[in-house]
């Protein structure tokens, strides 16, 4: 791939996202952009006006300049504010936030003041926005002979943020020799699919090529570093990972804590389009039966839709509780109108996916009054995450146990094939502002999907908890479930057969050896390389034997 255009404020984000995206965007590559990003855009835009119009405010009476090029002598005439200043050298051509002056008594060289970066931020500060900050700050430097030890990060509203950034701005100086490396060519990324996926534009291409490929981070929480480790050993496709499960005993120490995801155990079940259910998993369902989705914006931590489906006897109800404004009194109102329903029943299983519902619940705890406090303690402890349930136990020939691979899996579909988490976000801050009454039905209608996949995937979990770990069987849709135990009699079984198969006839077995996926006792979980050089090792060992 050539890399042509120069670093830019759009490429330097992306990289932060993903490098994968930072590098297409160098190459200038297009994608389509998703509902959620066009969206995102608009809001930093409105944002970013906000966080000037209150940095200006703040700065009354001091001298501003904007969009002037970033040089030398700017620099040392400048003025206190310099909002979008122009950068530009042979690497990067970009526009910083704003830079203002500091105090002369602040200033630890001789009383001179000097600049310090601002970048405008409304949502969560993490990594990314601290390394584009000290970024600016290391750009600064150059030019006016003074590292910043500080930074701010300036909202729409309030005040702004400090920000203390590295000794040496050592965090910026390696980020700029990353991406010096990546311009000319001297590094190229893996392709990791991550959490942005979902709504980036390059969505569609990454995941062919990740399919292609069989690329390990197909199986969602597989981290960079991960990878590289499992590449360390060879290993870098799914189906080779599928063979490296192992039934181990847990050691005595480790039994306490939390028991472990088993990313091999998930590229089995890929592999053999099987169900793995793996130890004891404990569900109890009785007595009546609430299914749970909450809808908020998790930036500013509001709530605004809750939809429950509950189950109790032979009669099944939809309920719906919808805020109209993000005000406290609101949100409150939605949450005591959930309360009310869940007390109308004595015993009760409130089931939801993940921990965005409890989070919801401890939160807004605090805002209730006393009655609905304890109500919320009482529906804690009857609450029930079936994503726990299933990522410790049930390994599905799914990459991922999101909600809508699991529902997909099952059979389940949503009316809007692009609707996710973050898609609801655009939605909403779209209501909000027009009211367009489609919108709110496409949130409700979302929310309800929700649940009924929530329903259904609950209730193909008990089918499987109810035939227990003894022995495989099929679910109703004809896959078969293998509880891991059989696995490791399975093993066990294998062990003892192979010891009783001589070598001549594992020579001869050998010679027509399957390439692929299963060797010559046709049920050996190894890998067929891996397979032949034992054996190749094992007719070494005989003819070296029968000719001495
Ligand atoms: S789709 Fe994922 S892996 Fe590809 S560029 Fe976007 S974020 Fe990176």
């Amino acid at each position: 791939m050539t890399t042509v255009s120069k670093v830019t404020r759009e490429m330097l984000e992306s990289y932060l996202h993903c490098k994968s995206k930072g590098l297409l965007k160098l190459a200038r590559e297009h994608g389509t952009k998703s509902d959620y990003e066009v969206w995102r855009r608009d809001l930093t835009a409105r944002q970013q006006s906000g966080a000037v119009g209150n940095l200006t405010m703040r700065y009354r009476g001091y001298k501003v300049g904007a969009d002037m090029a970033l040089t030398v002598p700017n620099m040392e005439t400048g003025p206190e504010v310099i909002l979008h200043g122009k950068f530009e050298n042979e690497l990067i051509s970009l526009s910083l936030d704003a830079l203002v002056k500091t105090e002369p008594s602040a200033s630890a060289t001789q009383g001179q003041s000097y600049y310090i970066p601002v970048l405008f931020h409304d949502d969560e500060i993490r990594t990314p926005q601290k390394t584009l900050l000290e970024l600016f700050a290391l750009i600064i430097s150059e030019l006016q002979g003074t590292e910043p030890t500080v930074g701010l990060v300036c909202h729409s509203k309030g005040k702004p943020t400090t920000i203390r950034l590295t000794p040496g701005l050592q965090i910026a100086r390696s980020f700029l020799r990353e991406i010096t490396e990546l311009h000319q060519g001297l590094s190229t990324p893996m392709l990791v699919l991550n959490n942005h996926c979902q709504v980036c534009e390059y969505h569609d291409r990454c995941r062919a090529q990740a399919l292609k490929e069989d690329n390990l981070s197909l199986l969602r929480g597989m981290n960079e570093l991960q990878i590289t480790r499992l590449n360390k050993k060879g290993i870098f496709t799914v189906n080779q990972l599928s063979y490296t499960f192992k039934i181990r005993r847990r050691p005595k120490r480790a039994r306490k804590s939390s028991p472990v995801h088993h990313f091999p155990l998930r590229a089995l079940a890929l592999r053999e389009k099987k169900i793995f259910l793996h130890g004891n998993p404990d569900m109890a369902l009785a007595g009546t039966r609430i299914y749970l989705d909450i809808e908020g914006t998790p930036q500013s931590h509001l709530y605004y839709l809750i939809g429950v489906i509950t189950i109790s006897g032979e009669h099944e109800s939809h309920d719906t509780y919808w805020a109209d404004t993000a005000s406290e009194s609101d949100q409150i109102g939605i949450f005591a109108r959930l309360l009310d329903h869940l007390n109308q029943y004595s015993e009760y299983r409130l089931l939801h996916f993940g921990s965005y519902e409890t989070v919801a619940l401890r939160r807004m705890q605090i805002h209730m009054a006393e009655p609905y406090k304890r109500q919320i303690e009482n529906a804690l402890k009857r609450s029930i995450n079936i994503l726990s349930v299933i990522s410790l136990h049930i390994y599905l020939p799914t990459y991922s146990n999101s909600l809508k691979e699991i529902g997909g899996f099952l059979g389940y579909q949503w009316s809007d094939p692009s609707s996710s988490g973050v898609q609801t976000l655009a939605w909403r801050d779209r209501w909000l502002s027009d009211r367009e009454p489609f919108l709110k039905a496409k949130l409700i209608r979302y929310n309800y999907e929700d649940c009924v996949a929530l329903k259904g995937v609950v209730e193909f979990l008990e089918q499987i908890l109810a035939a227990g770990p003894s022995g495989s069987f099929r679910d109703r849709q004809g896959t078969e479930i293998v509880p891991t135990s059989a696995l490791a009699a399975e093993k066990m079984g294998r062990r003892y057969t192979d010891r009783r198969v001589s070598l001549s006839t594992i020579f001869e077995r050998s010679t027509n050896f399957p390439t692929s996926t299963t060797n010559a006792t046709g049920y050996l979980h190894e890998p067929a390389d891996i397979a032949r050089r034992r054996l190749s090792k094992q007719i070494g060992n005989y003819l070296r034997q029968t000719k001495s």
